[in-house]
């Protein structure tokens, strides 16, 4: 009777509770916003949080091994049947130095 627990992200480092919204519909689609967390954290599979050199808003640099360097402020990430899908809808391409 207790339906869905919610399990709230509590490690052992000071990780803010991730900024997941999920869509009412029921699909499987997590909106992770990289902007509402604090400078220097670490996120799991993802990187440092570091502030964007091209808008100063918070967001996790990228390096794709093929493709130019970007700043990811917002993706969303859809779980489908072979996987999980992720789509950064608003990064910032930057100059790499
Ligand atoms: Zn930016």
């Amino acid at each position: 009777m207790t339906g869905i627990a919610l399990v709230r992200m509590h490690h052992a480092t000071e990780i803010p509770e991730r900024v997941v919204s999920k869509v009412p519909e029921g699909a499987m689609t997590n909106l992770d916003d990289f902007t509402l967390l604090p400078r220097g954290l670490e996120v799991p599979f993802e990187g440092r949080v570091e502030t964007c050199p091209a808008c100063g808003r918070n967001g996790i640099e990228e390096r794709p091994e093929c493709g130019d360097p970007y700043f990811l402020h917002r993706q969303s990430s859809e779980m489908l049947g072979d996987g999980l899908r992720t789509d950064p809808f608003d990064r910032c391409s930057f100059q790499a130095n």
